[in-house]
């Protein structure tokens, strides 16, 4: 059966009885269980809520489904879904390759709290070759932390190829599959030992949840990241896992419509002559377009436009005469966003410059959501006549 029959299915593998159609919403501490003989054995769960109840468990059964694993789990926000695996599978004395494109609340963890406990990390450019990052790693070596496209920048790696090679010398490597939404990429497949994403983004897809997910195949791992939740206590509510669930029946074809929503706008921006690049993975002008396409079954809804302008206040004028836009973060709900990018690149978050080449106009991260894509096209044709000089 094809994965979205068994995602969506409600009565899949699952006796007829009169009942909702959905999980539901099961709250719950205390498990009153059927006799004083079962309290205390290990085989019979949940015995507590912590171990999640009906709710969550629905939800990381279909979402192992979904990223084609043994074993998903469940925390309370994508950067929790990426914390805690890094920290479960480390120890002091340990080395970390990572991508220095990755989502910015990473790098903040592991230049700061990672530091703390003794683990390094070195930093390398998303257009390192396969070759040239595992040239970074030592005999301390334990994780590289991969992902593509990079947040904001788009670059793209040969994930397949770091996987393989670190595979061979015995070193774990974690996916951030957001972009991908489980859907679009199987990092697994490609022999990623640990594939996350912020179920926040498309799984969600209403902008009403923060939650994460994070897959693995290696029962070790499972343990390891099971572990981990349990000692840390990083607990999910059943209703934001209902919220999650309730996203994913819908999923494929949200995110097929954003996708092919983006590609067209992403495409007529590219004839403007107010434009300088359009930064879209799937384009054929895109740096690593063909391993994209290679991996990756079809773009998302996000992308990049560099407009000729002063920087921050031309992309400000463009982005405050959007009229279907929100002018917000994140992405993957049904509803279009932009936000200019000048400050994440430089400024508030202190990147070294050789981390990006010069800024070279206004730079705007367009999300295109499930608007019809002719009106959004319409009104960022009225908001460039309007505000970006020529
Ligand atoms: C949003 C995002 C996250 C973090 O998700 P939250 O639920 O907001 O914590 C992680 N990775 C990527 C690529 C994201 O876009």
């Amino acid at each position: 059966m094809r994965e979205t029959t068994r995602v969506i299915s409600p009565v899949l593998d699952k006796p007829r009885s009169r009942r909702a159609v959905n999980t539901g919403v099961e709250r719950g501490s205390t498990v009153l269980m059927e006799s004083a003989e079962v309290l205390y054995r290990d085989d019979i769960k949940p015995t507590y809520g912590t171990e999640g109840l009906s709710t969550q468990r629905e939800l990381c059964r279909l979402l192992a489904e979904l990223e084609g694993a043994e074993e998903a789990f469940i925390l309370p926000s994508g950067l929790a879904a990426q914390t805690l695996p890094i920290f479960a599978v480390l120890k002091a004395g340990d080395h970390v390759l990572a991508v220095n494109s990755a989502y910015r609340p990473v790098r903040r963890f592991l230049d700061t709290q990672l530091a703390r406990f003794g683990v390094d990390v070195t930093w390398y450019a998303p257009s390192a070759t396969p070759d040239e990052v595992m040239a970074l790693a030592t005999e301390k070596t334990k994780l590289i932390y991969l992902e593509s496209p990079g947040s904001l920048t788009f670059e793209i790696q040969d994930i397949p190829a770091i996987a393989q090679a670190a595979k061979a010398r015995g070193i774990l490597t974690f996916c951030d599959n957001t972009y991908g939404a489980g859907v679009l990429f199987k990092p697994l497949a490609h022999g990623v030992d640990m594939s996350m994403q912020a179920l926040t983004k498309y799984v969600g897809g209403h902008s009403d949840v923060l939650i994460g997910s994070v897959a693995v195949n290696d029962p070790a791992l499972a343990k390891a990241i099971y572990d981990a939740i349990k000692a840390w206590g990083f607990f999910t509510s059943a209703d934001e896992s209902y919220l999650a669930l309730r996203g994913l029946r819908t999923l494929h074809l949200r995110l097929k419509q954003s996708g092919e929503a983006g590609l067209k706008v992403a495409q007529w921006l590219t004839t403007r002559p107010e434009v300088i690049r359009v930064v879209h993975p799937w384009l054929d002008s895109h740096p690593g377009s063909d391993v994209f396409r290679r991996d990756f079954s079809a773009p998302n809804g996000l992308f990049l436009v560099v407009l000729k302008g002063d920087g921050e206040p031309a992309s400000q004028r463009f982005l405050n005469a959007l009229k279907l836009f929100g002018l917000g973060f994140s992405w993957g709900g049904y509803e279009s966003l932009a936000v200019n990018c000048e400050p994440q690149f430089i400024g508030r978050h202190k990147l070294t410059p050789e981390d990006h080449a010069p800024l070279e106009g206004s730079y705007v991260r367009l999300y295109v959501g499930l608007e019809d894509p002719d009106d959004l096209i319409a009104d960022i044709e009225q908001a460039l006549d309007h505000f970006v000089s020529l």
